[in-house]
């Protein structure tokens, strides 16, 4: 009689449902154990505190996320969040100047990530394969080297120790996991870990938008030039449901912004243009200033340990973690499972599967990883262990592409199109390379430039509506 194939997920997050419905793909059970109590809505917890700050889910996130747990977007949209499209409905100030608004090539979700979170578990949880505990603390690994076999784990608050067995074991528990830790325990050697670590500190606060500009308003950034060689400042102001503007300032070390409500706003003024500060002069705050320090790049290359042991697999934060800035975690998390479905898929449960995956998801993360890291390593006093000749012998190099791509983007919508394709995670870094792309890369010295805010004349008048805090 054949057994019943089980898995478990540790980490109910982002990463540990979307792993928990490829697995269910696969498997008969998939058990997802969370230290946290989970709330039945969209509501803050402990284990996920960067859910105070801007999370925004690139198109290449959110349409992985719609293969695997169909219906998300509307549910999002239905719920309040917004569909951006890019560059449309983006004023952006980028390093190298303001952003044309080009017709949508493609798009984020905007919204607070405590719903993007409740939203993907709920979904997730429908499936019958799928149970999600709670309140669980996880002890350890079962198994060898060769093979992990299980875990142990205990209820945080009454109950005794207890052994889940299973075929597959899946490390989603984020930035904070005791992966490293625990397979040295089983007696494999020390994994690489390589730092990118900018010192970047956010600081968010909610606003209520001016009335007008509730139901619709485009995403306003800010960004520092990192070619200046000063501490980099930004700000993003970013629509959430219930007419809501969660706007998160962040600085490089040097340039941290202040968590107070007075520095908050005087921060504001500081960004290469004051026009957030200008914008929510108007707007009524909700919330206190909330700050982060977990922003540093981090990764471990599990996928290039010789041995690896059967029946594991790490995903999510907890084998590559970005700066924020960049918005690429989600997205990064939501490829890796889709990646962990398509290995099931291919070679089923058996022997070198877990390892197979675990070097898919290592390429899965890789292009988040350079993109991020090679502009993070400009900024003064950055710390970086790293021997990737991307971000040391070959960095200025990469660098000068980037600057030439970076600026041709705002204002040539081929090249524009690429590099969105490849920012939000939709396509291959080589869209980059396509020859009608490398034409107009030539040409970029004869655009004309946008020397101001693209705010259209309707979306200003929206934000100079009164607050109306009845409604
Ligand atoms: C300030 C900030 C802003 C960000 N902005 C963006 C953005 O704009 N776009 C974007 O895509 N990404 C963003 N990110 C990154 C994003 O938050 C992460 O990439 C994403 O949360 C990764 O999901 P995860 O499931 O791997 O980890 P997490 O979301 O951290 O989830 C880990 C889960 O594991 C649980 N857990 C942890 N340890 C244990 C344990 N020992 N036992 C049991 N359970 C455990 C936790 O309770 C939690 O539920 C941001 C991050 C930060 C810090």
């Amino acid at each position: 009689m054949s057994h019943t194939t089980r898995a478990v997920v540790l980490g109910a997050g982002m990463a540990g449902m979307l792993a928990a419905t490829a697995l269910a793909r696969h498997v008969d059970a998939v058990t997802v154990l969370d230290r946290d109590r989970l709330p039945d809505g969209a509501d803050p917890r402990r284990g996920v505190p960067q859910a105070r700050h801007t999370h925004v889910l690139w198109s290449g996130g959110a349409r992985v996320i719609e293969t695997l747990l169909p219906g998300t977007t509307d549910r999002l949209l239905d719920a309040g969040a917004h569909r951006v499209g890019l560059p449309e409905d983006l004023v952006s100030l980028t390093a190298y100047g303001w952003q044309q608004r080009f017709p949508e090539t493609q798009f984020m979700i905007a919204a607070s990530r405590s719903l993007l979170d409740w939203t993907v578990r709920d979904q997730a949880s429908r499936d019958p394969k799928v149970t999600v505990l709670g309140d669980m603390d996880i002890l350890g690994l079962r198994g060898d080297a060769r093979a992990v076999t299980g875990v142990t784990c205990k209820p945080r608050r009454e109950g005794t120790l207890s052994v889940i067995e299973a075929d597959v074991v899946v490390d989603a528990t984020g930035r904070g996991s005791p992966m490293k830790r625990w397979l040295t325990g089983l007696g494999l050697p020390p994994v690489q870990e390589d730092v990118i670590d900018s010192g970047m500190a956010y600081a968010t606060r909610i606003f209520r938008a001016p009335e007008g500009a509730r139901k619709k308003f485009p995403l306003v950034s800010v960004y520092a030039d990192h070619r200046a060689g000063v501490p980099g400042r930004n700000g993003i102001l970013l629509p959430i449901e219930d007419g809501r503007w969660m706007v998160t300032l962040s600085g490089t070390r040097g340039g941290e912004p202040p968590t107070t409500e007075e520095g908050f706003a005087d921060y504001l003024r500081t960004l290469r243009h004051p026009l957030i500060a200008d914008l929510i002069d108007r707007a009524e705050p909700l919330t206190g200033v909330q700050a982060s320090r977990s922003t540093a790049n981090r990764r471990l290359f599990y996928d290039r340990l010789v041995e690896w042991p059967d029946g594991l697999v790490v995903l999510g934060d907890a084998v590559a973690a970005f700066n924020p800035v960049y918005g690429h975690g989600m997205s990064a998390a939501a490829l890796s499972a889709a990646t962990l479905d398509a290995t099931l898929r291919g070679s089923g449960l058996r022997p070198g599967t877990a390892r197979a995956a675990q070097r898919a998801i290592g390429a899965v993360v890789d292009t988040p990883w350079s993109l991020g890291t090679s502009q993070d390593i400009c900024y003064p006093d950055v710390f970086a262990r790293t021997d990737d000749p991307r971000l040391t012998r070959h960095a200025d190099d990469r660098r000068r592409q980037a600057d030439v791509i970076g600026a041709a983007a705002l204002g040539d919508p081929l090249v524009c199109a690429a590099a969105l394709q490849v920012n939000t995670l939709s396509g291959a870094a080589d869209a980059l390379q396509d020859p009608e792309v490398q034409q107009a890369l030539s040409r970029a010295g004869e655009l004309g430039l946008p020397d101001g805010p693209t705010l259209t004349d309707e979306e200003r008048d929206a934000a100079r509506t009164v607050v109306n805090a009845a409604s």
